[in-house]
């Protein structure tokens, strides 16, 4: 890509972290074209305004002849509710079982805050995972050079961070049985969640890490607490064993997940990948998240296992953010992290390594222009409403790609 700011060229560089092996950087995309299957579900408050960002992206790939994508909607969370009284229908989980990938926004909001229990927003987004056996969560957490000044942290302790977050997400605490509140009958009631790990969830989840680990500077730190926890000694114990026999060439470090978070914002430059469990991954990503400025620039992927036959795996790609209801309508969103997580799903459902590193360096470079959504505006830069963003950044790519 001649032309491309020294910067932009390195930061994607950076970014190119795929699973799949035989993945050429300077590859060119798929020429036979096959036709993939979206399934777009935007959700509830910023969710749709962010996904209209990515819509205006693959309805250009699709009329430039790039790439072949069939894009079907529904509904998920509040909108689902409102509409057929559940939290995603049965309808719209048959086309997320038939999709290639799933493309989500973010679900919830105040409006239903009094829905009874099961149909709450973020069931719909907790049966998905289930259904669709999403086990892996990765989070990226890069600090673009134009914003290592957003960061809560000094710009040397940021800048040029590239960590990847790998967190188990089908297993754990959130879905461990027993989970019950009981009344004890004296005034009392007692609450118990189950943190529960087999060995394969380890394995699996652990894979994922080590695989990502050798296409990064091939280090992978794992985080649990072994200390006061069995499922931590197990989680070490596999970790350590699938380590020792299939990626013996990769760097395995043992942290615990408390001083884990501590080191993420001491001096977070020292982890390439930090594998861990659900509940641990849920919190040190949102501390990961804040290193990086803005929950508006964060992406995430969800994958299962790759089909043995088919060799796809059902994924589904989503902002880290949440469904931000202070703002929603009112065109302030920062659709960077919407549309980060559909260069993602090019990276990791279709093998378009070269175009999502495109879009990453689209990116890169609107944020060097200096055009800022709300969430990450800063003295001397441009504001711009979510359409801007979105704009700029297509535009971007559309030089790119010329
Ligand atoms: P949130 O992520 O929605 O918002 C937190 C703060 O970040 C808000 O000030 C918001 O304005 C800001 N923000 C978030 N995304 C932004 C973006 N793209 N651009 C600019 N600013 C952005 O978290 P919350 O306020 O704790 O939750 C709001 C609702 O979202 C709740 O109902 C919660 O349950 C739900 N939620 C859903 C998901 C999901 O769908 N995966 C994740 C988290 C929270």
């Amino acid at each position: 890509m001649p032309g491309l700011d020294p910067g932009i060229r390195h930061l994607r560089r950076r970014l190119d972290c795929r699973v799949k092996p035989g993945n050429d950087e300077e590859k060119p995309e798929d020429l036979t074209m096959a036709t993939h299957k979206l399934l777009l579900l935007p959700g509830d408050g910023i969710g749709p305004e962010v996904m209209g960002e990515v819509k205006r992206l693959i309805d250009w790939l699709n009329a430039a002849g790039i790439a072949k994508f069939e894009t079907d909607t529904g509904l998920v969370g509040g909108s689902a509710y409102d509409a057929h009284k559940v939290s995603i229908s049965e309808g719209d989980m048959a086309k997320a079982l038939a999709a290639d990938a799933i493309i989500f926004g973010a679900v919830g909001g105040p409006k239903w805050d009094a829905v009874p229990y099961e149909v709450r927003p973020e069931a719909g987004l907790l049966r998905l995972r289930k259904d669709l056996a999403l086990f892996a969560n990765l989070r990226p957490a890069v600090c673009y050079p134009a914003l290592a000044d957003a960061s809560s942290l000094k710009r040397e302790a940021v800048e040029g961070l590239d960590i990847m977050i790998v967190r188990e997400l089908t297993g754990g605490v959130y879905f461990g049985e027993p989970k019950t509140i009981t009344d004890l009958g004296n005034g009392q009631k007692r609450a118990v969640d189950t943190q529960v790990y087999d060995t394969y969830e380890i394995e699996r989840i652990g894979r994922v890490a080590f695989e990502l680990a050798r296409k990064r500077k091939n280090k992978v730190t794992s985080m649990e607490k072994r200390n006061v926890m069995k499922s931590g000694v197990l989680w070490n114990e596999v970790m350590t064993a699938v380590h020792k026999r299939e990626y013996p060439d990769v760097t395995l470090e043992h942290q615990l997940a408390d001083s884990g978070g501590m080191m993420l914002v001491k001096a977070p430059k020292q982890f390439d990948v930090i594998v861990t469990d659900n509940l641990f991954g849920d919190m040190l990503s949102d501390i990961a998240a804040m290193l990086t400025g803005s929950l508006g620039m964060l992406p995430s992927a969800s994958l299962g296992e790759v089909d043995v036959k088919s060799r796809k795996r059902k994924a589904l790609y989503e902002p880290v953010h949440g469904s931000a209801p202070d703002i929603a309508g009112k065109g302030l969103a920062n659709p960077i992290a919407m549309i980060s997580s559909f260069g993602m799903a090019l990276r990791y459902s279709f093998d378009m390594g070269a175009l999502a590193d495109k879009v990453d360096a689209a990116i890169a470079a609107v944020l060097a222009s200096g055009l800022r959504t709300a969430d990450i505006k800063s003295e001397g830069t441009t504001a711009a409403s979510t359409t801007q963003m979105g704009e700029a950044i297509l535009k971007e790519l559309q030089k790119l790609h010329a």
